[in-house]
């Protein structure tokens, strides 16, 4: 009897566990909103617009700010800066810092003292008008060392760090580098960065971003734990779905390319701490990087669709740039439905 009695109660339990196993995949997998539902923002539109009380009204979760190092970190020590710290504490939302940095960790006038810290261009020459040599040891500690000082400078709330090559430029071709993209010459430099910002932030992540001319995934440089996988689909339309194969770009490519790119790269980065940085919001696309801002042409079908493209690979966090929405802006075109309707359908979302 007495072991007819522990047969039922394991198998109950048993049972229990599997219910549980269940729950906790469906939890895992499916059904819920994304992590993160974020926005990238300018210093200018964070000095101007309200974005913290926004962020909250709209279901955002995380604010990004941009675009250079110094610009933020200006804009971090001004008293503006502390009350949008202080703001975004208040209403819970995380704050991150998405940063055009290369040129700011490698400073250019280090040229004359070290010309070999810096890239070297299809002609031989070295060069300081972009990046660096990912090959140079004292190139990667000047860059580690500085990433860290920014990082103790402009802290992240959700631990994510994100010190990006410089803006679509070319990379190094040097003997050494030469073989290694240019996502396998970033990942070099990130991984060296992670070392040193975690000396202070144990719990730092740092960003590989694929994008431009890094999308393709990197073969030959493996990721160090806590690096993550940044995926911006700039050569997209916006008008039609990221599954579109018939959404050309200039001759460049299509919707769908980006898709493969994503899926390559999840190959070799974690998922589940990949972070997607489109476009939806980009009213600075949309004006052709030029103010004054034109209304932003928002497609909500196209962003739906996107998330639920985005799901079904496994993506969890999720932002957008959504530059030049500064108080200028909101005065000129003060209607928010493409703000309600980005936060609702992120917070909202539920997977089939
Ligand atoms: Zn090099």
């Amino acid at each position: 009897m007495r072991i007819m009695k522990r047969i039922r109660l394991d198998i109950s339990r048993a049972a229990l566990t599997v219910v549980a196993l269940v729950a906790l995949t469906a939890c895992g997998r499916g059904g819920g909103q994304f992590t993160m539902r974020g926005a990238v923002l300018a210093t200018e539109d964070l000095e101007t617009a309200d974005w913290p009380r926004l962020a909250h009204e709209m279901g955002i979760n995380t604010l990004g700010t941009h675009i250079t190092p110094d610009q933020v970190l200006r804009f971090w020590q001004s008293e503006r800066g502390r009350r949008f710290e202080r703001d975004c504490r208040r209403y819970g939302i995380l704050v991150e810092h998405e940063l055009h940095a290369m040129s700011a960790l490698l400073p250019r006038s280090l040229f004359s003292l070290d010309s070999t810290m810096f890239r070297m261009d299809e002609h031989g020459r070295r060069t300081a008008d972009f990046n660096c040599c990912a090959s140079s040891a004292r190139a990667l500690d000047t860059i580690a060392s500085r990433a860290k000082w920014y990082a103790q400078r402009l802290p992240a709330t959700n631990h994510r760090y994100y010190f990006w090559l410089d803006d679509g430029a070319p990379v190094c071709h040097c003997p050494d580098c030469a073989e290694l993209t240019p996502s396998e010459q970033a990942l070099m430099i990130e991984n060296r960065m992670l070392d040193s910002i975690r000396t202070s932030d144990p719990r730092a992540m740092l960003a590989h971003l694929a994008y431009y001319s890094s999308l393709e995934a990197p073969r030959h440089v493996t990721p160090r734990e806590g690096i993550f996988l940044e995926f911006a689909p700039f050569q997209r339309r916006l008008d039609r779905p990221l599954t579109d194969s018939l959404a050309e770009v200039a001759g460049i490519g299509c919707n769908a390319r980006n898709l493969e790119y994503l899926r390559q790269n999840l190959e070799v980065f974690p998922v589940e701490t990949a972070v997607v940085l489109d476009y939806w919001l980009d009213v600075s696309m949309a004006s052709g990087w030029k103010k004054p801002a034109v209304e932003l042409p928002w497609r909500g079908d196209v962003f739906r669709a996107d998330l639920a493209t985005y799901a079904a690979q496994g993506i969890r966090n999720v932002t957008s740039f959504a530059v030049y929405m500064d108080s200028a802006y909101f005065a000129a075109y003060p209607d928010k439905t493409c703000l309600r309707e980005y936060g609702q359908a992120l917070s909202q979302f539920r997977r089939p």
